[in-house]
């Protein structure tokens, strides 16, 4: 979406009269039901530009609960006034509808109903809708738009409205229904995808399922290694207590090396993508599964790593405030005087923690804008160029930043055997396996030859491939033959 596409308003200001440059405005909507999601549909359709009549068991006693431009009125005369009902009653009230099955006859019926539990019936809702009125053409949508969004408008929620039928007509007059009302309509195809579109919103942030079960499952691993480290060594080895580093020092330790980590995970897919392309030569092979849903998940990884850089940030500044820290420096304070000591700077140690600082917030801050432009409000203002450079080209900086700023934590670390607690190297040692692998990768693939041959064959040369070409004969004619698009 371009800026000035932003800017608009989802909802033009139209006139209750409708707009006349658009088919479907201005024209009758019926409403069966009374409920929360009838009410929001109606006020939303009265502020399209539909005159709008809404069918009751009981009009005069809902009535009120309407919009003064919307009649309300008892079932059977409602269906009469329209061609296009939305029923807005839960399937198990379907069949009470039957009675009006002559009056529907012909006339298109919206089915916007959600079940309670995913694949809850053998056949979807709208399937079950068209059996119950075979006369009519049902089509499924709006069920995905709840009854706030409808009544806040489209400027806020989710503006898709999932649209599926078996009669092309049909579903092309909700499309322009949804259109007008300031909703984006999708199409589903055929009826058979109704039970998918039902389950949609009973669906919770699939996406975000294995991310964070990834997430979770590096945080426990690391964790647990930390506590060995931090808490269970200095108890076996020295009889300390140091319990009390569990809830700061200890998740302090492992949110990083999580956030770093699962940055590194968001490149390496591409990486491994690329050996894929170069070792087959080609890329219109299809990737293993696995690896087509490792791309896909970037996005949710790579927010999962800013969040938990985010909290290490934020439990970093409060390290100072802990009581414990207060009694360690007066402890050094005390030992010092005891030691009679004037001057205990370490220069190498001061200049190794004002660069680790600084330059863990440069990656924190290149993190935070990779996170926003990943929104996809910020992301359909940006082009290809430039969100592949925020995504791709900053991105790749961010990883290498983070490993200097784990490099400069570790400082000589990892050549120290007091470190090594139950033989065990420190952790920022492990964290940096995997991103320094994706580092080197992408080094190599910066090497000429390699960047020439993976250009190419992104742009559709294929190993081994035989082109068909065109040759000028000698008379002038053109004769063709054939080489292969590796010379
Ligand atoms: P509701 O508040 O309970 O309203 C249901 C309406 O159905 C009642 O007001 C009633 O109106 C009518 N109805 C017709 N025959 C009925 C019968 N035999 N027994 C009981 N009621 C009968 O429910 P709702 O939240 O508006 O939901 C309506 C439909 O929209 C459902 O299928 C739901 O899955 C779907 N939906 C709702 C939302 C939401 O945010 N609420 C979002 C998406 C989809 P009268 O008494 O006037 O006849």
């Amino acid at each position: 979406m371009s800026g000035g596409d932003m800017a608009k308003p989802l909802l033009g200001h139209r006139s209750l009269e409708g707009d006349p440059s658009t088919p479907a405005a201005g024209r009758t909507i019926g409403v069966l039901g009374s409920g929360d999601f009838a009410r929001s549909l109606a006020i939303r359709l009265v502020c399209s530009g539909f005159k709008v009549v809404v069918g009751s068991r009981n009009p005069k006693r809902k009535a009120t609960l309407f919009p003064s431009a919307a009649e309300v009125t008892f079932q059977a005369e409602a269906v009469k006034k329209t061609d296009v009902i939305f029923v807005a009653v839960f399937r198990e009230h379907y069949s009470t509808l039957c009675d009006l099955a002559d009056v529907l006859a012909g006339k298109i019926l919206v089915d916007v109903s959600n079940n309670t539990e995913i694949n809850h019936h053998k056949e979807s809702n709208a399937e079950y809708l068209a059996s119950l009125f075979p006369a009519s053409t049902v089509v499924k949508g709006f069920n995905v738009v709840s009854a706030w969004t409808l009544q806040s408008g489209a400027r806020d929620g989710n503006k898709q409205v999932l649209i599926c039928s078996n009669n092309q007509e049909a579903k092309r007059t909700v499309a322009e229904i949804a259109q007008v009302m300031g909703f984006t309509p999708v199409d589903m195809g055929c009826m058979s995808s109704a039970c998918e579109i039902e389950n949609i919103p009973l669906r919770l942030l699939p996406s975000w399922k294995i991310p964070t079960f990834l997430a979770l499952g590096l945080f426990l691993c690391f964790f647990t290694y930390n506590m060995i480290r931090q808490v269970i060594h200095p108890y076996v080895r020295e009889q300390k207590n140091r319990l009390y580093k569990i809830p700061i020092e200890v998740v302090n330790t492992t949110l990083p090396c999580v956030a770093y980590v699962m940055l590194s995970l968001v490149y390496l897919p591409g990486v491994l993508a690329a050996c894929s392309q170069l070792y087959y030569g080609t890329k219109y092979r299809r990737f293993p599964d696995w690896l087509d849903q490792w791309l896909q998940h970037r996005k949710q990884i790579g927010l999962l790593s800013f969040f938990c850089a985010a909290l290490h940030a934020v439990y970093s500044l409060c390290l100072p405030m802990r009581r414990s820290h207060r009694y360690q420096l007066i402890q050094m304070a005390v030992k010092q005087a005891v030691e009679k000591k004037m001057n205990i700077w370490v220069e190498e140690e001061v200049w190794r923690m004002e660069i680790y600082i600084s330059v863990g917030i440069i990656a924190l801050g290149l993190m935070s804008l990779l996170a926003i432009t990943s929104l996809p409000s910020i992301a359909n203002s940006l082009n290809w160029r430039e969100f592949s450079f925020i995504q791709s080209t900053l991105g790749f900086i961010a990883l290498v930043i983070s490993t200097l700023h784990t490099l400069t934590y570790g400082w000589s670390r990892a050549f120290d055997e007091n470190q090594y607690k139950f033989y065990l190297p420190p952790t920022y040692t492990l964290t940096l396996l995997v991103p320094c692998t994706v580092i080197l990768a992408k080094v190599i693939f910066c090497l000429p030859c390699i960047q020439q041959r993976l250009l190419r064959i992104r742009r559709g040369w294929e190993k081994g491939r035989y082109v068909k070409f065109v040759l000028p004969s000698a008379t002038g004619e053109f004769s063709s033959g054939e080489t292969s698009s590796n010379v």
